[in-house]
């Protein structure tokens, strides 16, 4: 799973690591995952080796964003990053690469119960926070 915090840029790198590339191509709209030159094998989240044939030579490609709504959860104590409550829901994408879990923009707590149903479709989205980070969020089509 993709951190939900974008790591700090790295001034030693001289190209875009994978975790750079994953959170400039969500600032642009895109969820990207990867795809190895090697074998074909796609992977999400992004990684620096292809998990089948370890292979570093990946590339970005992009995802529809889309996916089914696999469980959520109402969350009502949490850190500083966000104000509670707040819905936090589990997709599986529908390229069938895994799951992501996100906060679920515009479902306020005691609306979940009655907006949201196990197997909808959402779709990923970005956000930026108050301190105009890039965060990934879902919406609900
Ligand atoms: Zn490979």
């Amino acid at each position: 799973m993709v951190a939900a915090t974008p790591p700090a840029p790295s001034a030693e790198a001289t190209s875009a690591s994978p975790a750079e590339a994953f959170w400039r191509g969500l600032a642009r709209g895109e969820l990207l995952a990867q795809i190895c030159r090697s074998c074909r094998q796609r992977c999400f989240p992004a990684r620096s080796r292809c998990p089948d044939c370890l292979s570093a030579d990946l590339d970005e490609v992009p995802l529809s964003g889309r996916g089914d709504l696999h469980s959520w959860t109402l969350v009502r104590r949490g850190g500083r990053e966000m104000e509670t409550p707040y819905v936090l829901g589990l997709i599986d994408l529908a390229e069938g690469l895994g799951r992501l879990v996100a906060p679920i923009a515009g479902v306020e707590g005691a609306a979940a119960e009655v907006l949201l149903r196990i197997g909808m479709p959402v779709r990923v989205g970005c956000r930026r926070d108050a301190a105009g980070a890039v965060r990934y969020c879902l919406r609900l089509d």
